[in-house]
């Protein structure tokens, strides 16, 4: 099996070698953990974009979209407690002098013993072939128990700990868990500190605190300022939620891992605003639709799963993450979270605006609750193209790269290759491309052999390439060849865009 790391470095040059993602300003070096999206990557980005906004909006009547301004009043900040809660515990290693955040060090060593049970369970799998009861093996076998009764010590400490705010708990479970630093291996810590991840600057040119403002943290804030606006205006009804797609900043202390923790990055979050008491109910419903809107990309099932959280944020009364199987192993891809009447509630609270509805049913006004449904796009954008990312030998033993891109999401759907330069090769394939252009992003190719050609839009991850040669200007056919099995057919011109639509259209993932 190829290392892990090994992996995500690849993925990572083959996204700058094709145009997917570069370095944010590399003439100068770059800047930490800022990362641009290049000509194949702002298609990739838009068509996910696409996606969730089809099945949240398009496909909801009772979902509806706004983009909202990343700046906003500083009381929306104060009220939603991220001014005085949205704190990192952070701990740096003396000898390295590396910054860590104390609850991923422990959240990272608690993996570890995690994967000790994993490889107990393969051990009897090996060991007792089609005999074996995994269930039972967990239930009973004395070295998973351990392990389970340490996994769940420590998750106790830490709820309890970094609940309380108990810093010097944290740091006492860091020293008693004999964590060391991965690079400098020490045990030598500083105390551990909280460190608030809002960025702020200043509005105009007056200095001072009352002029500091923000940049958005999350966009779920600008949701829920506006959710009279939109309930009055669009005369919504209960249950009903308001989606939208947009940047949020984040001062994160370890940024790394390529794009998956960014200083600067996207969501799209939806707020979905139920009956008080309703809220398991749509909390349940949101997991199972969320869970099936990732697996109808067919990235592979076995890829996803749920974590319930230890540790709920301050305005959560249930949150479960949905994970991925990235490059670095099984990480928090989206959240859905229960967020009670929270935020409605504290901003009633400190704008003195009253943030409810009436309910004509049941003759009565309330603050609704929100379930909530977060994801990341760079996350997404990273987990689509990991796992579309395949070194494959094929029959006669040659090699290629190719990215098995969810059709519907892959940024060219179709190459459109004349056989050779000449003979009115290239302007028929650019008549074929004038017709197909208006439903799909097409691209001309006619350089280098037909072969390297396939090649290159395997590695870009085109579902289809057309080939344009002498017989096509005789009978108006032309070569098809698809992306996964490589296979060749002779169609009509007059068919490709049947062909090719019955593939990637949007439509087959939002059934
Ligand atoms: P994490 O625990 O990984 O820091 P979080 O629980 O703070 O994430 P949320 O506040 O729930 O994240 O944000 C919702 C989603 O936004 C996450 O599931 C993730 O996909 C995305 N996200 C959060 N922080 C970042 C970041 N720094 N870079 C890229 N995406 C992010």
């Amino acid at each position: 099996m190829e290392h892990k790391e090994d992996k995500l470095k690849e993925v990572i040059s083959h996204a700058k070698e094709y145009g997917f993602v570069f370095p944010s300003s590399e003439i100068y070096d770059g800047l930490a953990a800022t990362y641009d999206y290049g000509q194949l990557g702002s298609e990739l980005k838009n068509n996910i974009k696409s996606y969730w906004w089809k099945s949240m909006v398009q496909m909801h009547e009772n979902i509806v979209g706004i983009d909202s301004a990343i700046f906003m009043h500083p009381t929306t900040w104060k009220a939603s407690g991220h001014v005085d809660a949205f704190n990192d515990p952070l701990i740096d290693n003396k000898d390295s002098k590396k910054r860590y955040r104390a609850d991923v060090l422990i959240e990272e060593f608690i993996e570890k013993i995690r994967m000790k049970i994993e490889k107990e369970v393969e051990k009897g799998i090996k060991k007792f072939g089609d005999d074996f009861d995994e269930t039972q093996f967990r239930a009973t076998h004395p070295n998973v128990l351990r392990n389970k009764e340490k996994i769940n010590e420590i998750e106790d400490r830490m709820r309890e700990t970094l609940g309380k705010n108990d810093l010097e708990g944290v740091y006492n479970l860091i020293v008693d868990l004999e964590i060391a630093c991965p690079i400098s291996g020490t045990k030598n810590w500083t105390e551990v500190r909280q460190f608030n991840l809002m960025f702020s600057t200043e509005l105009g040119s007056v200095a001072g605190d009352a002029s500091t403002i923000y940049l958005r943290p999350e966009t779920a804030q600008g949701i829920f300022v506006n959710f009279l606006n939109v309930q009055k205006s669009g005369r919504m009804k209960i249950p009903f939620g308001i989606a939208q797609i947009g940047k949020a900043f984040r001062n994160e202390i370890v940024a790394r891992q390529f794009i998956f923790r960014m200083r600067e990055f996207e969501q799209m979050e939806m707020q979905f605003f139920v009956r008080p008491g309703e809220e398991m109910k749509w909390y349940e419903y949101w997991k199972e639709a969320r869970s099936n809107w990732h697996k109808a990309l067919g990235l592979g099932d076995h890829n996803y799963r749920f974590h319930d959280h230890i540790k709920l944020a301050h305005y959560a009364n249930a949150a479960a993450d949905i994970e991925f199987n990235f490059p670095m192993g099984f990480k928090e891809l989206e959240g859905i979270h229960s967020r009670t009447d929270y935020d409605l509630k504290q901003h009633e609270q400190f704008s003195g605006k009253k943030l409810q509805y009436f309910d004509p049913e049941l003759n009565q006004n309330y603050v609704p609750f929100v379930v909530e449904t977060s994801v990341g796009l760079d996350r997404m954008f990273l987990a689509v193209l990991s796992a579309s990312h395949k070194n494959e030998v094929l029959e006669d033993g040659s090699e290629r790269t190719v990215l098995t891109l969810p059709p519907a999401l892959a940024p060219y759907k179709v190459a459109i290759m004349p056989l050779t330069k000449k003979d009115g090769l290239p302007e028929k394939a650019r008549e074929i491309i004038d017709q197909l252009k208006f439903d799909f992003l097409c691209q001309y190719d006619e350089k280098d052999s037909i072969g390297k050609r396939y090649r290159r839009q395997d590695a870009i991850g085109t579902p289809f390439s057309v080939t344009v040669d002498h017989q096509t200007l005789e009978d108006h056919t032309v070569t098809i060849r698809d992306r996964d099995t490589m296979d060749q057919v002779r169609v009509n011109v007059a068919d490709l865009f049947s062909i090719i639509d019955q593939k990637v259209n949007m439509r087959k993932l939002l059934v």
